[in-house]
């Protein structure tokens, strides 16, 4: 048996993972083939780099590989990264940690299976069902052949420069991932992030941990951050005992927004426990309703549902409150780039802001050119793909949102990745 693993990211890493400890070392010898143009695997876009900046937004002991061995990472960490468990921000432990955790696993999991695994570093340009099986193209055209397909493709690279609305090009202005390429941005008097989410979070940490001491403002639409996360969680309210689904988007909200206010839960706990709920209220909601949540609740949802760690966000508040940073509530209308250096950014209402550089942290987008496959079709909202039920290709992680909102958390992504493991083997 074939089975080719389109992405090398933390997802695809997690799929080969799983094939490689479920499969028989009775059954008649199987091949895995994990494509990913990168050197490196189970990294990303999330736990790439070596940093100890960029914290998990997730806990140490709910990031396991395998929900059958829920401590595992924390088992790791005590064995190859011992100081992390000391740091002041544990739980939440440099991203990166993650990344060379993964792709431990999968080398030992490669090591003890006498079934074979291959890394090809090729990105897939297409992948064809034919009588045969997949016919797997990468860039370079050389063709693989296998019996079933999965697709981990996860995030979009790049940025979407549209939303600085520039009227010229913006020498200072620069993606949440590439300031070290511009290190002139660390002695800068004053740098604008557009967004306010986790993404924004990071870029201003990576500023003053490169010594940026100026002014940073946050410039998002809604002026929200992301709520802390709790000590403990887990806590239950109220909602365990309401059903969610069939609720419209705007009388989901009122039921919560009920419920916080009559004290039975923070915000914070409603939306763990939504959480549970949250892809069968998805798969409930119309194209219409889903449009309708992605336009007015989003950011509400997120700064809800994705936490920081709470000691990060205690400094950023203490920065906020002594003016050191700001959090604006504005979109941007127009961005021009001025002769002396920096730029003026123009928001709609008439405000303006003078600036030195501008990060842009939106967020990461899921839609991406994917490699041309076979029944799969691209989700309306920009949200992935789907793929035709009952034919030999499985979709994984990130690219899933557009059907189960829900799929791009490691404690989503690696039941997913178990449960495909075991359908793909016959189980
Ligand atoms: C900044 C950030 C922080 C996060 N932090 C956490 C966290 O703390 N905890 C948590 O649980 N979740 C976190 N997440 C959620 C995250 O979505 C998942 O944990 C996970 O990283 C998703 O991995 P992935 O492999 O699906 O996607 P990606 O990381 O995008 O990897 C996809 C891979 O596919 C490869 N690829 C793409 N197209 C092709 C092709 N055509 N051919 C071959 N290869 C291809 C790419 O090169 C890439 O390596 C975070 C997400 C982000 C963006």
């Amino acid at each position: 048996m074939n089975i080719a693993v389109i992405g090398g990211g933390a997802s695809g890493v997690l799929a080969c993972i799983h094939l490689l400890s479920q499969i028989s070392q009775k059954a008649p010898p199987a091949r895995i083939m994990l494509f990913e143009p990168k050197n490196e695997l189970g990294r990303g876009y999330a736990y790439s780099g070596k940093g100890e900046i960029n914290l998990l937004n997730v806990r140490a002991e709910k990031m396991s590989y395998s929900s059958k061995h829920p401590l595992d990472f924390l088992h790791w960490l005590e064995a190859n990264a011992p100081e992390a468990l000391s740091s002041v921000h544990f739980p939440f432990v440099p991203r990166p940690l993650f990344g060379s955790y993964l792709a431990q696993r999968l080398s030992e999991s490669r090591d003890s299976s006498q079934h074979a695994f291959v890394h090809i570093r090729e990105k897939v340009a297409r992948a064809e069902f034919r009588a045969e099986g997949w016919r797997i193209t990468t860039q370079s055209q050389i063709e693989f052949t296998a019996d079933s397909c999965v697709l981990a493709t996860g995030y979009r690279e790049g940025y979407d420069w549209s939303v600085l609305r520039a009227s010229a090009p913006c020498d200072r202005a620069l993606g949440a991932r590439e300031l070290r390429s511009r290190p002139e941005i660390f002695s800068a008097a004053s740098v604008t992030i557009i967004g306010a989410g986790l993404s924004a979070i990071d870029v201003w940490r990576e500023l003053r941990d490169g010594g940026m001491s100026g002014e940073i403002c946050f410039v998002s639409r809604r002026g929200m951050l992301p709520l802390p996360h709790g000590e403990g969680g887990g806590q239950t309210c109220s909602l365990a005992a309401r059903r969610l689904e069939n609720n419209s988007p705007s009388r989901a909200l009122r039921t919560l927004r009920d419920l916080a206010r009559n004290q039975t839960g923070t915000w914070a706990q409603l939306a763990d426990e939504c959480r549970a709920q949250a892809p069968a209220l998805w798969a409930s909601w119309t194209l219409r309703q889903r449009r309708s949540f992605l336009e007015h609740l989003l950011p509400y949802w997120d700064s809800v549902r994705h936490r920081a760690p709470a000691l990060v966000h205690e400094e950023l508040c203490a920065e906020l409150k002594n003016k050191r940073a700001c959090l604006l509530k504005a979109r941007v209308a127009e961005t021009l780039p001025q002769p002396s250096g920096g730029m003026l950014l123009k928001f709609a209402g008439g405000r303006e802001r003078k600036t030195d550089w501008v990060v842009l942290a939106t967020g990461v987008a899921i839609e991406q050119d994917l490699p041309e496959a076979s029944f799969v079709k691209r989700c309306a909202l920009g949200l992935g793909f789907e793929a035709e039920k009952g034919k030999a290709i499985h979709v994984l992680g990130p690219p899933l949102k557009c059907a189960l909102w829900e799929t791009t958390s490691i404690p989503d992504i690696r039941v997913q990745a178990e449960q495909l493991a075991a359908r793909l083997l016959g189980a």
